[in-house]
């Protein structure tokens, strides 16, 4: 049994990520101590506190980790669940921090967990618990504009994030750049058009990259393109619904969709609407009508199709089931999903695994908009009106005779009316999500990195040792 293994001989999650790490550090000749630095989390903050729910008080366990501060604020998700533990909180704040450097948003990685289960919890004492959490995280200075910024994660939604936004604000009242404290808020308390179905978009914008490189697509043997690709997404939650949106608006087929308590099935493809809506009224995706029951979820991976999206929790392919996993093509829109043994056997079948803290970046780079938009207080997306009334036929002429190509009526609209914050937005995202596949595969080509995975963490590593040589180390 190696050091990093637990007494049941697997990995603890933290040191499923050093693995990764140090594959990608073969590829980097600098100094082991900077290396180091950049592996460990900086801030740990485990924290207890009381809460009155009824006439009992409940002790509440949760976390704030800064896992990098080479950048500042710290940015990060918060989740809500049962599951949170130290080594999960710590493991997330470290992928987030990767993930940044690999969209080129400027922030150090962080997370935050309550242990808790909101399903079981009425709305009143959520928002309790959310505040008071809140309260501690300004109490030691986890939480702030330029200090660390915390956005929705598992669990969590648009509704906490209002709360953390209003108690830091009460608490906080002087402080003009409080919007930024957190993303992913509403549109009405500042955030912006687009971040709810930001990962989501990602994920689709990354994997319609990869399914247009011929080279990849000939050497799992399918054609280019997204359309006809049969696609299995485990988890309904806002990443996977948003995902499988996209995924079947473009033409894919959704063959099955998993969710905690079963999959189901239909090899013509599932309407993700209907399916959703199905889910709303029934409390469960099993006994859609236009599709078959699978009572296990976990066999919904294991099923014949062409694009596995794992949108839920880590570790869900581990040594296990990975020998079982017929998918071509895997695209991690959960945060490790896959455990470095299953990697390999995944690696030696030749599936192409499309990385984390690559794909899942688009609700982090969108929640950066957010954030800008706030620290600058103006809203996207104005057109000067003298512009907008001097655009006419003969200015749409040249427009065509520049791009050499006849414009679309929407197109036209967008040039008339000015690009709304929701265009500006996606064309953000689309824009960083094409620029970071490329960026991975040329460097994944010119360095000879077996996969992905690896030429992710070279870019990212890279980067972040940049920023600590320019800025050098404080005394
Ligand atoms: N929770 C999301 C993630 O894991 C978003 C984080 C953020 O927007 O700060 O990437």
């Amino acid at each position: 049994m190696s050091k990093n293994q637990n007494k049941t001989g697997s990995y603890s999650f933290f040191n499923c990520i050093e693995k990764n790490f140090d594959k990608a550090a073969r590829f980097i000749s600098i100094e082991k101590g900077l290396l180091e630095q950049i592996k460990a989390c900086n801030s740990v903050y485990r924290m207890h506190f009381p809460v009155k729910i009824g006439k009992e008080i409940k002790v509440v366990e949760a976390y704030r980790v800064q896992h990098s501060h080479h950048k500042l604020p710290c940015k990060g998700g918060i989740r809500y669940s049962m599951k949170v533990n130290q080594d999960e909180i710590m493991t997330l704040a470290a992928l987030m921090t990767y993930k940044c450097a690999i969209v080129d948003v400027p922030f150090g990685g962080a997370k935050g967990g309550i242990k808790i289960d909101p399903q079981t919890i009425s709305s009143e004492n959520i928002e309790k618990i959310t505040r008071r959490y809140t309260s501690e995280l300004i109490k030691k200075n986890f939480i702030g504009p330029g200090i660390d910024v915390p956005a929705p994660d598992y669990g969590t939604g648009e509704r906490e994030m209002s709360w953390i936004f209003d108690t830091f604000l009460s608490l906080r009242s002087g402080d003009v750049d409080a919007l930024a404290c957190v993303t992913g808020k509403p549109v009405s308390q500042g955030g912006v058009r687009g971040r709810k179905e930001a990962t989501g978009l990602g994920v689709f914008y990354g994997v319609r990259e990869l399914c247009h490189v011929k080279e990849d697509m000939d050497s799992v043997g399918l054609d280019v393109g997204l359309v006809g690709k049969r696609i299995i997404i485990q988890g309904l939650g806002n990443v996977g619904y948003h995902a499988a949106s996209f995924f079947h608006e473009s033409g894919a087929i959704i063959i099955a969709l998993a969710e905690r308590e079963g999959a189901i099935y239909n090899e013509k493809g599932l309407n993700v609407s209907k399916v959703f809506l199905h889910l709303k009224n029934n409390g469960s995706i099993l006994n859609f009508p236009e599709a078959k029951n699978i009572e296990k979820t976990e066999k919904a991976l294991e099923l014949e199709c062409d694009i596995l999206i794992p949108a839920a929790l880590e570790n869900v392919i581990h040594k296990n089931n990975a020998n079982r996993i017929k998918a071509k093509i895997i695209g991690e829109a959960a945060n490790g999903p896959i455990t470095p043994e299953a990697d390999e056997i995944l690696d030696k079948k030749g599936v192409i695994i499309v990385p984390d803290i690559y794909l899942n970046a688009g609700g982090v780079t969108v929640s950066y908009f957010e954030w800008l938009k706030n620290l600058s207080h103006v809203r996207y997306g104005r057109m000067e009106k003298k512009f907008r009334e001097n655009v006419n036929a003969e200015f749409l002429q040249v427009i065509e005779t520049v791009c050499k190509k006849k414009i679309s009526i929407e197109e036209k609209k967008i040039i008339l009316r000015g690009p709304r914050e929701i265009d500006l937005v996606r064309s953000g995202l689309e824009d960083t999500m094409i620029n970071g596949f490329h960026k991975i595969c040329d460097l994944k080509k010119s360095l000879k990195i077996e996969n992905m995975r690896t030429a992710a963490f070279v870019l990212s590593i890279n980067k972040i040792i940049d920023s600590y040589e320019k800025l050098g180390i404080f005394p």
